[in-house]
């Protein structure tokens, strides 16, 4: 008896590890289709300044509708799988491109922020690709835009897994005047120490620690630590994920520059941003002619 289930067992794990594969298999064509098919698009994270509550800039992150249901799949699972087959580099060509398009034409709309700049998140995989470089040069040169305007974020975990290579590249970028984040912090095993080798200018602290630092002592003490020691080494703070106002107020008291979570805002697509944006404008001239006509 003992016998037969366990080879009933084995069957139901061979047939499993069957399905996984036939998923992973059908979901590499169907990104390969998907890049042709141009089923991708961008949401929009708004990043705030944390003293005043302005809009700074905001984060860019892949959509994917697949074109054989609806449902979006989400990056956490289709991104390793691009990253597997090489897709991952004209996903993120083409996240460069339509990226800074978009930007070129906010900033031109909207002139009450001059600074406007977005970031774009790259995979460890476009890191190792020797065009990167020329391909965001030729990004931002198609669209008119200054270096300044865009920022690239790279996992803790990605630098860490080739800091030879990725350390020189990401030196060359800021002599291109491109700003590199280094986006959740706190989950890549580099020490503390290691933080000052490396070129960054914008230290992205996890989600995983923003997000118990209203419950739990020990993670308000490691995020300010985290906090001072980046302002230290001259770098932008910016915490992730914070979805309560506990967690908001946690922060206020420490010295992050900026915040970015549900809480403030959820990432939007385009239009909505735009509207977002316009929505911000219209209320702010409202303030500004109260004060004309009450003074
Ligand atoms: P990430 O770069 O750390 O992006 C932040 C993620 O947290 C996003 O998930 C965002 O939607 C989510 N988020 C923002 N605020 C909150 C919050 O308050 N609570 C919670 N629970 N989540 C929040 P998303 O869009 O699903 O992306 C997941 C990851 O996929 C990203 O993490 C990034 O590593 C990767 N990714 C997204 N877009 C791209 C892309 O265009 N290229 C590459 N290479 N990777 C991308
Ligand atoms: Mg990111
Ligand atoms: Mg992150
Ligand atoms: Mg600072």
């Amino acid at each position: 008896h003992a016998k037969s289930s366990g080879r009933g067992r084995h069957v139901v794990f061979d047939r499993k590890m069957h399905e996984q594969a036939v998923g992973r298999l059908e979901m590499e064509s169907a990104l390969a289709r998907a890049v042709v098919n141009r089923e991708f698009h961008v949401v929009y994270q708004p990043v705030i300044v944390t003293e005043s509550g302005e809009l700074a800039g905001m984060e860019a992150l892949v959509r994917w509708r697949s074109g054989t249901g609806d449902a979006l799949i989400p990056p956490d699972e289709f991104i390793p799988v691009a990253e597997e087959t090489g897709i991952i580099v004209e996903i993120g060509n083409w996240m460069l491109d339509h990226v800074c398009q978009q930007l070129a034409a906010w900033r031109k709309q909207f002139p009450e922020y001059p600074d406007l700049w977005c970031s774009i998140n790259i995979s460890k995989i476009q890191c190792e690709q020797p065009g990167l470089l020329s391909a965001i040069v030729d990004a931002l040169a198609r669209h008119h835009l200054q270096s300044h305007v865009l920022k690239l974020e790279i996992t803790e975990s990605a630098i860490m897994h080739d800091m030879n290579r990725i350390i020189p590249m990401l030196e060359e970028l800021r002599a291109l005047g491109i700003q590199v984040a280094m986006d959740d912090f706190g989950t890549g095993y580099s020490s503390l120490a290691s933080l000052r080798r490396f070129p960054i200018d914008i230290l992205k602290i996890d989600r995983s620690f923003v997000q118990n630092i209203d419950r739990c002592r020990t993670y308000s003490a490691i995020v300010a630590a985290i906090a001072t020691l980046a302002q230290n080494l001259n770098m932008a703070v910016v915490a992730e994920g914070i979805e309560t106002t506990g967690q908001l107020a946690q922060i206020q008291t420490l010295d992050c520059d900026y915040v970015q979570g549900y809480l403030l805002c959820k990432p939007m697509p385009g239009e909505q941003f735009e509207s977002w944006l316009r929505e911000r404008r219209s209320e702010a001239d409202k303030a500004t002619s109260n004060v004309r006509f009450t003074s």
